[in-house]
């Protein structure tokens, strides 16, 4: 191996968060290398690229704000981007910034060791590049690391098959072929209706039934876009303080729904549902505190999937019956409509699971389903799973996925005790997936620029969260968890979705204007609740 390469801070991965991270810190003067497994920038959206891939933020919205020229050149087309428009901004972002020269691709970093003599973190890649950096900011983004189960036989399988979130760069091509879907979350949804354009029959596989939310996607109006981008600062400030706080454009009916007459509680879920997207759960402002206010809605979508859906039996199954919202809300481009074509099928996984992978399909319940090609829309270990697939040791040799054991234990999400100089942009316990992520991702990177260069200039070499202040930022996260419906369903938000995985609640659910008020109080005291050395 290689002699270990001195630098000031390494940056695992060239998403958003690690682009935006490599820019500020290397503007600011540090020697800074990225590590990126794939070939390219873009993070998610350089592996999300099944047909159908779209953000769920409206294009307007999800993108950086930090440079002015940046968001005035760059141009959407769509209220909702595709993936391949946001893969060309990723890469347009790596142009004009000049990152590629700092990022090192086709790379896996496979350990991060803290040497507690040198106060530096000894980094091995699967390449011959290993590195020693004072600093190492995890920009591993939250839904990264796949989540395929393990169906036995799959290696049998004589067809093809894929991941929604490991998608071939080549494009695949189902034409006239018998298509096989596992999973209806956000990615199915959005692929679906592509698949059933171009297969010869589709077969959906069901275990959970999802809410999903119309996108009315259509081109951006031109006016629309010079109003923004006339004042584009106030447009962003907007976004982030107005609703529910979560970086994105949602007007609040400041109602509860319990005071809503049966005339009111229609129009208002009707208004939300004809603009289309997230903002339908604000049509009141307590839908997510109780079961019961949270029926209305659910019961309204309900309402809206057995008016589309033609035959009865598929329109039932379709009706979810957990709290809308508990899993992140889909958003979607006529997906109940796709199961009024004749060459789609929805099989209920629920009762009778995939029992295994055969030579031709899917063995279920005693009954093989034979297809060309299969899909998993199975989703991802969220959150921690790329943390935990790295060998990442702190102190005394401390694994944290050890310390993790039992969930994720941090300090505003940005650091966890043992581990000093160890960052994680829009890491577990910190806002990230209940916001807009690039929101998020620049208050994360901007107040770890500062907090870096502030130890720079008085001199200061390790700074790593206080156990007390982490345990006490663990149950505040816990507690206004436990007053919303959030934790009340199996989501990947809780890790339910990977078989083993401890159950906890992962995101901050306090909003993105409460969350970056506390970190900027805490860097103004002096990183109170950090101790440094
Ligand atoms: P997901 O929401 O976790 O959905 C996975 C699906 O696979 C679920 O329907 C799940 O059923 C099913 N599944 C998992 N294991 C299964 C098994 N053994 N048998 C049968 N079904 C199984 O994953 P995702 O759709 O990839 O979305 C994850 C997140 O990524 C989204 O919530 C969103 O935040 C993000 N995303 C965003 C966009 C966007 O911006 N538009 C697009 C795609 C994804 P259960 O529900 O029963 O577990």
């Amino acid at each position: 191996m290689s002699e270990s390469r001195q630098i000031d801070a390494v940056i695992v991965g060239a998403g958003f968060a690690g682009m935006f991270m490599l820019h500020r810190l290397r503007s600011a003067g540090l020697d800074v290398q990225v590590i990126e497994a794939g070939d390219g920038v873009g993070g998610t959206w350089y592996w999300n690229r099944y047909p159908g891939a779209r953000c769920d933020v409206e294009s307007m919205e999800y993108s950086y704000q930090f440079s002015e020229d940046l968001q005035q050149h760059w141009n959407w087309t769509e209220r909702y981007a595709p993936q391949p428009e946001i893969l060309a901004y990723a890469n347009h972002v790596a142009d004009r910034f000049d990152l590629r020269k700092n990022i090192q691709f086709e790379t896996r970093v496979t350990a991060a060791h803290f040497n507690e003599t040198e106060n530096r973190w000894l980094v091995a890649t699967d390449k011959d590049i290993t590195l020693s950096a004072r600093f190492c900011v995890m920009a591993t983004g939250c839904l990264s690391s796949t989540n395929l189960p393990k169906f036995d036989g799959l290696d049998t399988f004589k067809g093809e098959w894929y991941h929604t979130g490991l998608w071939p760069h080549k494009g695949v091509d189902f034409t006239n072929k018998r298509v096989g879907i596992v999973g209806t979350g956000s990615s199915a949804i959005q692929s679906i209706p592509q698949l059933a354009k171009q297969a010869g029959h589709l077969t959906v596989f069901q275990r959970t039934a999802n809410f999903s939310i119309p996108a009315h996607n259509r081109q951006l109006e031109a006016d629309f876009v010079v109003e923004v981008k006339a004042d584009y600062p106030a447009f962003r400030a907007a976004n982030n303080l107005e609703g529910t706080c979560f970086g994105s454009r949602t007007e609040v009916n400041d109602q509860s729904v319990f005071d809503a007459s049966e005339a009111e509680l229609q129009q208002h879920f009707e208004s939300k549902w004809q603009i289309g997207g997230f903002g339908f759960l604000s049509a009141f402002n307590d839908l997510l505190a109780t079961r019961e206010g949270n029926e209305f809605a659910a019961e309204f979508v309900r309402q809206k999937i057995r008016k589309t859906v033609k035959d009865p039996v598929t329109a039932e199954l379709l009706c979810p019956n957990q709290v809308i919202g508990c899993k992140r809300i889909c958003v979607d481009i006529d997906y109940f409509e796709t199961y009024n074509r004749d060459n789609v099928a929805l099989v209920n996984v629920k009762d009778h699971p995939v029992e295994r992978v055969t030579e031709r399909g899917l063995m279920i319940n005693g009954e093989e389903y034979a297809f060309d090609c299969l899909v998993f829309a199975t989703g991802f270990d969220a959150m921690t799973g790329s943390l935990a697939r790295m060998d990442i040791r702190g102190r005394d040799g401390l694994a944290l996925k050890d310390k993790w054991a039992a969930g994720p234990r941090t300090y505003l999400g940005l650091g966890s005790a043992g581990f000093p100089n160890l960052f994680t942009i829009s890491g577990p316990q910190s806002p990230s997936v209940l916001t807009n992520m690039i929101c998020s991702i620049e208050q994360h990177v901007n107040w770890v620029t500062d907090c870096i260069l502030s130890m720079n200039e008085r001199g200061l070499t390790t700074i790593e969260a206080d156990p007390k202040a982490e345990d006490a930022w663990v149950d505040h996260v816990n507690e206004i968890a436990g007053e919303t419906l959030y934790p009340s369903c199996n989501s990947w938000y809780l890790g339910a979705n990977v078989p083993g995985k401890p159950r906890v609640f992962m995101p901050y659910v306090g909003g993105l204007p409460v969350y970056a008020e506390k970190c900027n109080v805490v860097a103004q005291n002096n990183y109170a609740g950090f101790v440094l050395g």
